[in-house]
């Protein structure tokens, strides 16, 4: 089977011809699209991957499903060896790219869907895991690009989905009919939507009995009639419709977050995942989530990366690189990136078969990791600029930079260390403004705070996993107390 390139994935993103609403306009043609093109190529940044003569092998790996390479992107794991793989390619792609590359998510979904359903038919009889077999081999099969869409809007979060003063508000079966059902609801936040083939709907919390129309699990194109998107806003997005790409920060890539509508939506039978098992629904979430926090264990470490790397050259072209507490806080937020990398190591190596025969990765240090994640890479955000000065928030414009009567002057004193051309300096001071407080920090603050559940979400399943009960029975042997 032939694994797609960036290129042919391209092609085959902009035959699917989607639409979108962006800033106030409906807008067709999105590969040509300014704000959309830099997420589209660092999606095919995972497709170029696996043609890479030196990283090549992390990003393919022996699929069971249709027993052909896949690329690892769409795999189901087979052995924590497989957990480890997958966070040492997302950091990859992530000191790469510099950005969110926003394929995670179908996989997530993908391996979460697959144990789930498995459970879920063992104990009602149903045929889902089949399905979901025949559905997922297809997306392996063509290389797809799949959307995992978990995050409801959630209306008023102190009622329940049937209490909404709007029932849409959780998506949900409006409709049933022969062949299948009729969703309505959205789904916020997308990461890479408008960038995949398909989309896989999952409930957004545990439902109880009484919440069935809210358990669904569905597969959607993203051509569907009836889904409609509305792009997401990112600080400082409008630099990258500017001719000057030097204000951009991240000249070649970028995140896509998307605003996902689906407005009566008919999905045959064969494509629905879960339909009402609210019983299933909390495994399907929790399993979800702890394969995202295990990612973020990657990608946001090759983000870091990214900024670590561009820091140390920003103290080097200021002249500072040898000063001793600008080593030791190099030093601190290598130590904290990595800090970050060992979790999501740790949560893959200690990965467990599921009953279904892929693998999950160990919950609690899955949460820890994306515990960590919602404070390291503010504080490293914290060092970068501390270390970059003040010019990171006041720089004059690449407009300026080329004035025939400003230019001169901003090359005269923005000058530091010999032999350093004041552009790179430009160049390097935006990749760190886009990191810390433009268009990139989207991905690596905002959404490492809330991507994959809040900080709270985390600390609950933290509680639930620690055996506390088990720790205190410890001491008490210990300490010979009854
Ligand atoms: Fe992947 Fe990270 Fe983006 Fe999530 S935030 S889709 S894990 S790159
Ligand atoms: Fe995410």
């Amino acid at each position: 089977m032939a694994l797609k390139t960036g290129k042919e994935y391209l092609k085959s993103i902009a035959e699917l011809d989607l639409q979108a609403h962006i800033m106030g306009q409906k807008v067709g043609d999105l590969p040509r699209h300014g704000l959309v093109a830099p997420s589209q190529e660092a999606v095919a940044f995972t497709f170029d991957g696996a043609h890479d003569p030196e990283a090549g092998s992390m990003f393919r790996a022996l699929s069971p499903l249709c027993n052909d390479e896949v690329n690892r992107f769409t795999h189901l794991h087979q052995s924590a060896e497989d957990l480890v793989k997958k966070v040492m390619m997302q950091r990859y792609c992530g000191t790469k790219t510099a950005c969110c590359f926003q394929r995670c998510v179908g996989l997530d979904a993908a391996n979460a869907i697959f144990s789930t359903t498995f459970e879920c038919d063992a104990k009602h009889g149903t045929s889902y895991h089949q399905r979901f077999k025949d559905y997922w081999r297809w997306v392996q099969q063509g290389d797809l690009v799949v959307d995992g869409a978990m995050t409801d809007p959630k209306g008023d979060r102190g009622k329940r989905p049937q209490d909404q003063a709007d029932p849409d508000l959780f998506l949900r079966v409006k409709e049933r009919r022969d062949n299948g059902v009729v969703i309505s609801g959205a789904k916020l936040h997308q990461t890479g939507m408008l960038n995949s083939h398909e989309i896989l709907v999952m409930p957004t919390l545990t439902m109880r009995p009484g919440e069935e129309a809210w358990a669904i699990c569905a597969a959607v194109p993203t051509n569907q009639p009836g889904v409609r998107y509305i792009y997401g806003r990112q600080a400082s997005d409008t630099r990258k419709l500017e001719t000057h790409r030097l204000d951009v920060g991240n000249p070649v890539y970028g995140g896509q977050e998307v605003m996902t509508v689906f407005e009566d939506v008919f999905v045959p039978y064969e494509r629905v995942f879960m339909d009402g098992e609210v019983d299933f629904s909390g495994a399907l979430v929790e399993r979800f989530a702890s394969y995202h926090r295990q990612s973020y264990g990657g990608c946001k470490v090759g983000v870091g990366d990214a900024l670590i790397g561009a820091t140390a050259l920003i103290a080097q072209m200021n002249g500072v690189a040898g000063a001793s507490h600008i080593r030791d806080k190099i030093v601190e937020m290598i130590h904290l990136n990595e800090t970050i990398y060992s979790c999501g190591i740790a949560c893959s190596a200690l990965g467990e078969r599921m009953p279904a025969g892929n693998f999950q990765v160990n919950l609690l240090l899955a949460n820890v990791c994306k515990l960590n994640v919602t404070r390291f890479p503010y504080e490293l955000a914290r060092l970068a600029t501390d270390i970059a000065g003040g010019l990171l928030g006041t720089m004059p414009s690449a407009a300026d930079l080329n004035d025939p009567v400003a230019g001169p002057y901003i090359k005269k004193y923005l000058a530091a260390a010999p032999g350093v051309e004041v552009v790179d300096r430009v160049k390097v001071l935006r990749l760190i403004e886009n990191l810390v407080a433009g268009a990139g920090a989207v991905g690596y603050l905002i959404e490492s705070m809330h991507g994959a559940g809040p900080p709270t979400a985390q600390r609950i399943m933290i509680a639930r996993q620690a055996n506390l009960e088990g720790k205190m029975a410890q001491v008490k042997s210990l300490l010979d107390i009854a």
